[in-house]
Formats: structure tokens, C-alpha cells, sequence
């Protein structure tokens, strides 16, 4: 997304101009108030040089957009996926966006999904992640992170 979202204009205070390079937009962002510390440690972007400027990892691997509150419209259509999800065959099948909303793209995954849910409450994040991509493996799909 760093290819997407370029960042033209630094106004201060964490307050940004980006230029989405597809669509044109131009849409000012801001950090998110409780995000400040997580977007000033860029560590854990050391190898994704192509990520998008305001995705950052705590330090359990979570993935966060540091402007959520002020995204650009193009993130509240479509998000940042956490988990990609592909078939067999190769094809994407699904995702699942900020913590724990998933996304089938396919009718199969969607029946998987519902039958899968109910086991997943009252598991931490961790959990809920390990069980997701268990059952997804073991039905034959391919997860990447
Ligand atoms: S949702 Fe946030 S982190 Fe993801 S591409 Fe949009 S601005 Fe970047």
C-alpha cells in the first residue's frame, strides 16, 4: 500500500496529506490519539518497505492502522487485511480484516465460516488467530499473514 498512499505533505501533530496514487484522492489523516506511540515505532516495519505509512505490528503481531479514525475513503471500502485467505487452486477465497472480521469471498469459505464460529468464543486474539488458521489449513486452504 506504501505504493498506493504516498504521503505529500507532513501539517504536524501527527496530521498528514496522502495521495492515493489510483484514485487521486487526496485526503488528510491523522494518527489516531491512543495510536501516537505505536505509529513512532516504525521498527516493526523494518522489512515491508512497501507497506502502507500508517500500518504498524505490536509487539504480539496485531496489525493496526494508526489512522483508523481519519482513513481514506478507499480503507473504509475495502480495509487492510490481516489474513489473506486462498483456495486450492490459487484463488483468493477470503480475508479477515482488523481483528476479527472475516470476510469470505466464496460461498464454501462462508458455510466453513458458520460452522466454525461458534467454537471461537472466548478465545484471546492469539488463540482466535492459531484456531482460524487451523481450521482453514486442515480444510485445505492457504493463509498468508
Ligand atoms: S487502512 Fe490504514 S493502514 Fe491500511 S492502507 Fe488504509 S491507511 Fe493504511
Amino acid at each position: 500500500m506504501n505504493l498506493v498512499h504516498t504521503i505529500t505533505e507532513d501539517r504536524g501533530d501527527n496530521t498528514f496529506v496522502v495521495y492515493n496514487y489510483y484514485s487521486g484522492e487526496v485526503t488528510e489523516v491523522r494518527v489516531d490519539a491512543d495510536k501516537t506511540a505505536l505509529y513512532e515505532d516504525t521498527r516493526s516495519l523494518e522489512n515491508l518497505p512497501d507497506a502502507c505509512p500508517f500500518l504498524r505490528f505490536d509487539t504480539e503481531g496485531k496489525a493496526w492502522c494508526t489512522v483508523h479514525l481519519t482513513r481514506p475513503e478507499i480503507c473504509r471500502d475495502y480495509c487492510c487485511w490481516r489474513l489473506l485467505i486462498y483456495d486450492a487452486q490459487g484463488r483468493r477465497a477470503g480475508r479477515v480484516l482488523y481483528q476479527r472480521t472475516f470476510v469470505p469471498d466464496t460461498a464454501e469459505l462462508g458455510r466453513l465460516w458458520e460452522e466454525e464460529k461458534p467454537k471461537l468464543s472466548g478465545l484471546t486474539d492469539r488463540e482466535w488467530d492459531v484456531a482460524v488458521i487451523g481450521f482453514l489449513t486442515k480444510a485445505g486452504y492457504r493463509v498468508r499473514q
